[in-house]
């Protein structure tokens, strides 16, 4: 057979410790048998990142920029613990989710990939719920503070041209908590173009929720930049049938338990850290939970939610075969693989995504799955738990009957 021809490199940014292991297993059993594989390799490996003072995540960065398509496989985020145990680092290196996430100006969409054999907890969701969760400001850059006495604490803005406005927050008779939180008008618009976006690239509906009954201006804000935005996409929804849909937190959550899934929510910073780890525990499994950061110009990084998984890589240090699950791995490949295809006109290239999804599918519908499935499978269905490289192999298999 011969192989698939790419035309523009991925941009390819490997990670850390079992998600490294399964990387280069995806690579060698499916994806390189089928694929003539062009990508431009950047090794986010925390001890490459230490070794390059971290250069290497902005330089991967700005390749996503310049290419359009990367994926990325999980990497550690340093915390003390790690500074312990890789005692070469020369610095707490940052998230490089965060440090890619601002270079490309990004917003983050969760979804899961949902199979027969695992039901979701809410018994009327049929298909999957994509979060889109704002990622700047807010309580996450908010200050706090504590006060002792009664007193009044005022809210000022200087102007660089030293105009000033101030407002009251509160009198208080006794002591109290104090916070000050802010947003930008130009993240919320980023945001907002890459939810409208995303949702012409997967053809979804768009829900976006916030409290602009209570905050008027602060959340107001963002329902009225959200409108202003989308008139530059109407026209595209209304062709694709597709809809956005504005609605209060508080309903949103009671509309979001009643539906039947298949559409994308975007969510304020906390809202979405919340709702996101509902909706994907309802779901069913991290393990299947995919991510993809997209950009307001479209540009797109795919990769799996999950992280590491630490412990399942020292069980393979010391020689085990693990049960690892790499779905969320595959369905980054499948697709940036695919988003590559169709921005370079490569049939063959979504083509391949495409039956590499399903024969993810097929396989796990054959019950043939790893550890952390089988024990969440529906009475009815019969499982049996593989390693990652024979659930990796029996992929494969069906894959290679599909493509000839
Ligand atoms: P984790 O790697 O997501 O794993 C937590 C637990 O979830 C695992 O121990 C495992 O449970 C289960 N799990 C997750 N993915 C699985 C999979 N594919 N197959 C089977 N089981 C899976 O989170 P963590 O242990 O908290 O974090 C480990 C490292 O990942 C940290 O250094 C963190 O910085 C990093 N991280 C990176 C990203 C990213 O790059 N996007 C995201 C999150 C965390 P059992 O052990 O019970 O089997
Ligand atoms: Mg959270």
């Amino acid at each position: 057979m011969e192989k698939i021809k790419m035309t523009t490199p991925l941009v390819e940014m490997d990670g850390d410790e079992m998600t490294r292991i399964l990387w280069a297993m995806i690579k060698e059993k499916l994806i390189l048998p089928f694929v003539d594989l062009k990508t431009e390799y950047y090794d986010l490996g925390l001890l490459h990142r230490n070794e390059t003072k971290d250069q290497v995540t902005v330089d991967s960065a700005l390749a996503t920029k310049k290419y359009g398509v990367a994926v990325k496989c999980a990497t550690i985020t340093p915390n003390r613990q790690r500074m312990e145990e890789y005692p070469q680092l020369t610095e707490m290196w940052k998230s490089p989710n965060g440090t890619i996430r601002s270079i490309l100006d990004g917003t983050v969409f969760r979804a899961p990939i949902c199979i027969d054999a695992v039901k979701p907890v809410v018994k009327n969701w049929k298909k999957p719920i994509t979060i889109a969760r704002h990622a700047y400001g807010d309580v996450y850059k908010a200050v706090d503070m504590e006060t002792t006495e009664p007193g009044t604490a005022t809210l000022t803005f200087t102007g660089e041209s030293g105009e000033t406005k101030t407002i009251t927050v509160q009198k208080v008779d006794g002591p109290a908590v104090w916070q000050g939180a802010h947003n930008k008008e130009s993240s919320i618009r980023s945001f907002a173009k890459a939810c409208f976006q995303y949702a012409i690239d997967t053809k979804q509906d768009l829900w976006f929720s916030t409290k602009d009954t209570i905050a008027k201006v602060y959340d107001g804000a963002f329902k009225r930049i959200f409108e202003e935005e989308y008139e530059t996409y109407k026209a595209k929804f209304e062709e694709l049938g597709i809809t956005y849909f504005y609605t209060l937190i508080d309903d949103a959550v009671a509309r979001v338990i009643r539906s039947e899934g298949g559409y994308i929510w975007a969510c304020k910073n906390y809202d979405g850290d919340v709702m996101s780890d509902m909706v994907s525990t309802a779901f069913g499994s991290l393990a299947m939970m995919t991510s993809v950061l997209v950009a307001p110009d479209g540009t797109t990084e795919y990769e799996a939610a999950h992280g590491t998984v630490t412990r399942h890589y020292y069980k393979y240090l010391k020689g085990e075969q693990t049960s690892t699950n790499p779905m969320a791995t595959i369905f980054a490949w499948s697709g940036a693989l695919k988003k590559r295809g169709q921005l370079d006109g490569l049939a063959d290239l979504v083509n391949f995504g495409e039956k590499l999804e399903e024969a993810c599918f097929d396989t796990l519908n054959e019950g043939i799955m790893t550890r952390d499935l089988v024990g969440l499978v529906e009475p009815g269905f019969t499982a049996t738990a593989v390693t990652s490289a024979e659930f990796l192999d029996a992929i494969a298999e069906r894959l290679a009957k599909k493509l000839t």
